[in-house]
């Protein structure tokens, strides 16, 4: 610590995600400017809102409220300003919860398919209950008498084991802590939130890095680094199996990070959540299983233009090895479905949509509700491609009634190697596994073998389990921030960067559709993208160059490649100021590419 109490390091840096006060509030601005009437706020106010808010040393920021106390849930009741009472004399109404929830959930609303209305915003901007647990709830020691999972064979019993206050980042997870069904919480203080990720302090080619590389890849908190940490230190075994006290605690902390995807998702049943490697993987899952098991010749499976590699390949497999037809809903010049088109290739030969909810090349973001119904109109089942969207928006798969929902946990905050497959419980029991092994039987003679149902016969052998832990506590973390305050904030960088970026002559933006998220891709007139991305990253700016594994989407404008800068939460206008400057330098010829 320096003298001030103020941290000295990263390492002592308080890690809270508590808001000190709204964001509208910090900035000054009054809450029906943002966006109120649908107005979008104009560049001062967006610079204003977003900048970096300097921290005063004369100021405790609500994060240093306690030395060592570096969780914003741990203070739940350590109210650092007088102001905080404030947040529980103003509920959220479960209407309008809804309201903002079906606005983050790409829902039609009734002042159409965009912006919040006024009510809305107001709604998600004024303080609201924190929604967090009183008492201990989650935090109780290891060495206490928690019921484990495997001893007890319970599957109520899942309390996290965790650690000490200070020691261990595992946030606790409490009823309801699902924004989406019942909470709210105030929006985040940028610069408190940059604090919970250590690598953004790091120092590349003599400067502060500028992470803008958020669809290939986002950072990972403090808490999920020592999650992670602490598997290994304290719980670490393979799980399921013998009857130890580690291997309860292993399957206990795995078994409590599915019910954390589980109310992620707001799934039905944490018996519909199975453990994979990646989107990817949970995409070859389902072709190598139902698919091969459902789609015969002359059958039809329908994808977007839009598509990921992932979400093209294992349905051209399938399609080569049954016989079966690819067809693909094309998109308009901004880089949105075309859904009359969408409509048209929907027949009784259609058996699968498979379909992503955020493209990661041009950030549209796709009517995920209305094409799952119109899917479901001629009978097709629905896989709905999350990996760039559970990180921006909420995903609900009640709500969207999709038939699976794929993501992988490094896109949002938590290790790389895991990942999700939701599907409906009575479909994935209908399905046959399509690896065997240990862990998915109940019964194996030479002559048979009967599997476990879901979401067991889909987790042969040892599964990636301290990752599995990681991604419930980078679920915890993106929880405790709030879905909705995300997406707000993610909103109006978006806003901002984009009219920047416009602003620099020679570049075009490549996908404009009027629903985005995160992603601003475009070429730079007279210069080739992997030196723009060569270039920025001497600077220390981290964005990705090339076909970004979408190659379909990029020549349907064109092109082979294009520079992607992708934002996430703990961006601020700093970092897209850095950017521009960058890019303009490179346009007027005064980089050496
Ligand atoms: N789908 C989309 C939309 C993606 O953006 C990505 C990765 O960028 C994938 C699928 C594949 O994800 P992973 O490589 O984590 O399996």
């Amino acid at each position: 610590m320096s003298p001030n109490g103020f941290p000295a390091t990263v390492a002592d840096a308080p890690r809270s995600v508590a808001p000190s006060v709204p964001v509208a509030a910090s900035s000054g601005l009054p809450l029906a400017d943002l966006g109120g009437g649908h107005a979008v706020p104009d560049d001062a106010q967006l610079a204003q809102l977003l900048s970096p808010r300097p921290v005063s040393h004369n100021e405790q920021p609500a994060a240093h409220a306690q030395d060592h106390a570096p969780f914003y849930f741990l203070q739940q009741d350590v109210p650092a300003k007088p102001a905080s009472k404030a947040f529980g004399s103003n509920p959220v109404t479960s209407g309008s919860q809804r309201g903002t929830s079906d606005w983050f959930s790409n829902t039609p609303s009734p002042a159409g398919f965009g912006l919040p209305s006024e009510a809305e915003l107001i709604a998600l901007l004024k303080p609201a209950q924190f929604g967090l647990p009183s008492g201990s709830g989650g935090a109780a020691s290891s060495e206490s008498a928690a019921p484990y999972y495997f001893l007890e064979h319970s599957q109520a019993s899942h309390s996290a084991p965790s650690v000490k206050h200070g020691q261990h980042a595992s946030p606790p997870s409490w009823p309801g802590s699902h924004a989406g069904v019942g909470t709210a919480r105030p929006p985040f203080d940028v610069n408190v939130v940059r604090r919970d990720f250590p690598i953004l302090q790091e120092r590349v080619n003599g400067r502060q890095l500028v992470w803008l590389d958020n669809a290939a890849t986002t950072q990972k908190p403090q808490s999920v680094i020592d999650r992670l940490s602490y598997f290994y230190q304290h719980e670490n075994s393979n799980i399921h199996r013998a009857a130890h006290t580690l291997a309860a605690r292993a399957t206990d902390a795995y078994e409590s990070a599915r019910d954390k995807v589980r109310g992620f998702l707001n799934a039905a049943s944490s018996n519909e959540i199975v453990f994979v490697r990646g989107t990817t993987e949970a995409i070859n899952l389902v072709a190598q299983s139902w698919g091969r098991q459902n789609i015969v010749k002359d059958d039809e499976i329908v994808i977007s233009w839009l598509e990921h590699h992932a979400n093209i390949v294992p349905w051209q497999q399938l399609c080569a090895e049954k016989g079966a037809k690819l067809r693909v809903i094309p998109v308009d010049d901004d880089g949105q479905i075309l859904l009359d088109e969408y409509a048209k290739l929907l027949t009784p030969k259609t058996k699968l949509v498979s379909f992503t909810q955020v493209s990661n090349a041009l950030g549209t973001i796709t009517p995920a509700k209305q094409m799952v119904e119109m899917a479901h109109s001629v009978g097709a089942k629905v896989l709905v491609d999350g990996a760039q969207s559970v990180s921006h928006l909420r995903a609900d798969v009640q709500y969207l009634d999709c038939d699976w929902f794929v993501f992988s946990g490094h896109k949002i905050f938590g290790p790389t190697g895991i990942g999700v497959l939701y599907g409906k419980e009575a479909l994935l029991n209908e399905t046959q596994p399509w690896q065997g092994g240990g862990n998915m039987i109940k019964d194996v003679t030479f002559e048979h073998t009967q599997y476990h149902a879901a979401p067991g016969r889909f987790e042969a052998g040892t599964g990636n389990i301290a990752d599995a832990v990681g991604l419930g506590a980078a679920l915890d973390y993106v929880n405790q921030l709030g879905i909705e305050n995300i997406a707000m904030y993610e909103h109006q960088l978006l806003q901002y960067a984009t009219h920047q970026l416009r602003s620099i002559p020679g570049l075009r933006l490549i996908g404009t559709a009027e629903h985005k998220a995160s992603v601003l891709s475009f070429v730079l007139k007279d210069h080739k993208t992997e030196h723009v991305g060569a270039a920025l990253a001497r600077e220390g700016i981290a964005v990705r160059s090339g076909h970004h594994c979408a190659q379909p989407i990029l020549r349907r404008f064109g092109l082979e490649a294009t520079v992607r800068p992708s934002l996430a939460f703990y961006n601020n206008c700093a970092d897209v100021d850095k950017l521009i400057a960058a890019v303009r330098r490179i346009q007027n010829g005064q980089h050496a590419i």
